[in-house]
């Protein structure tokens, strides 16, 4: 007899729709855990700030801001921080829940959080990029912490920002507060092999799909949407191990180039001009052929809801790596599903940024910091024994990796719940 939650209003679509139709499949598959399934529909706490800077040009501008703490069951809530325009509170409580279902699928003792401020970066100076990340890290202030939630990079966030971020709340409680936040600069107590770890998880979880599916990665045909820290990582692992990177999109357009695209130029340029910018080395086609290209690999590495149904039975790919949060809708899924494409989910395929986050916040706390190599084997080490142990229930009750994935995670999470019990 639980309300419904009044400040949302889902659609089938919408990250959070999208959210809780994931959460539905995996309750057959729960047992007497079921009982507390209703704990995953709704976040802990949702806190949303005003955030009013100066401009350079002296008028005073206001920006939402959100932290949202899903679940800590498992320990101390974690995720990541996104800059967008679009930034909205139900998309944070589903990235936050996503957060929730990816530390427990990886075995971090951690829950899950997310936070993000509307607000378009590109269109603002360094200063003012400065002032708005400290006002929204102070006023969330009240409810992160070393040991409560401890924010990362997401969209348009970087470690200089998470550098303001741990600075701003260590001024505030008075001391140097490593632990705050992960993804910070390597001389403040970040970590070796973060900024490519997500990309490399990626690689990683779709190197061995690719080996169960028969798929030789040498001279496999690829797309990738997203070529930021996520896509263009994953890409040049999948070129090293011999894959021809066909098609790439960005929020400047698309490129293609049937032979495979020059890397080694492509990612340099991508970052000034975006990937229209090497015009000299593919085609410019219109976004939407993005989705027809033949490629044997796709890797949704971008934003929510790209994966919508339309594409999902067009698509020639036999493998889709969601390197973005929540980039198939549920309609998507199913069409996939029957169509006999292999789709590794976000919650596991991408887990990799957070792993190393975890390794980064160890290392602060120990003050002991470990070479890249050490990092490398334990990351690859915890993403396929994570991979294992969900393929294998997957093959048990005959459903999705996704599915499977929410199956594992979520009996971590609401064993935890059962076992700490309601309060008072
Ligand atoms: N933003 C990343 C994610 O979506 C990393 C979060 C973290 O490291 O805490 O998984």
């Amino acid at each position: 007899m639980s309300e419904k939650l009044s400040f949302v209003t889902p659609t089938a679509n919408s990250p959070w729709g999208t959210y809780l139709s994931q959460v539905d499949r995996v309750v057959p598959y729960l047992g007497p855990l079921a009982r507390w399934v209703e704990t995953l529909k709704r976040p802990k706490r949702a806190l949303i700030v005003d955030v009013p800077i100066e401009m350079d040009d002296g008028t005073i501008a206001h920006f939402e801001g959100y932290r949202v703490q899903h679940n800590m069951s498992r320990g101390p809530g974690k995720g990541g921080v996104r800059f967008h325009p679009d930034v909205t509170l139900e998309e944070v409580m589903a990235l936050s829940a996503w957060m929730t279902i990816k530390t427990a699928a990886v075995n971090l003792p951690y829950g899950g959080a997310k936070g993000g401020i509307r607000v378009d970066p590109k269109k603002l100076s360094l200063q003012e990029l400065e002032k708005v990340t400290r006002r929204y890290t102070s006023e969330i202030g009240i409810i992160i912490g070393p040991h409560t939630d401890i924010p990362a990079p997401d969209v348009n966030t970087n470690a200089q920002i998470m550098a303001w971020m741990m600075d701003t709340y260590s001024m505030n409680v008075g001391g140097t507060a490593t632990g705050v936040v992960t993804g910070k600069p390597l001389h403040l107590g970040g970590s070796l092999g973060r900024v490519k770890a997500t990309g490399r998880g990626v690689f990683v979880t779709g190197r061995e799909a690719a080996r169960r599916l028969g798929l030789d990665l040498r001279g496999a045909r690829i797309a990738v949407q997203g070529f930021g820290n996520v896509g263009s990582v994953a890409a040049e692992l999948f070129a090293e191990a011999g894959a021809k990177i066909v098609a790439v999109q960005d929020h400047t357009g698309t490129i293609v180039n049937d032979k495979g695209l020059d890397l080694a130029q492509l990612v340099p340029i991508s970052r000034t001009d975006g990937v229209v910018g090497f015009k000299a080395g593919g085609d410019i086609v219109p976004n939407e052929d993005f989705w027809d290209i033949a490629c044997d690999i796709l890797i949704p590495a971008a934003l929510e809801g790209q994966l919508t149904a339309d594409r999902a039975k067009k698509t020639t790919a036999k493998l889709v790596l969601e390197g973005a949060n929540g980039p198939t809708v549920p309609q998507a899924d199913d069409i996939l599903a029957e169509r006999g494409v292999l789709v590794v989910p976000d919650v596991i395929c991408n887990a990799g940024g957070v792993t190393v986050s975890y390794f980064e916040w160890v290392q602060d706390f120990s003050s002991f910091f470990w070479d890249e190599d050490e990092i490398n084997v334990r990351l690859d080490r915890i993403m396929m024994n994570a991979l294992n142990q969900i393929w294998d229930t997957a093959d048990k009750h005959k459903i999705t990796l996704r599915t499977a994935t929410y199956a594992v995670a979520c009996e971590r999470i609401l064993m935890a719940r059962q076992e700490r019990g309601l309060y008072p």
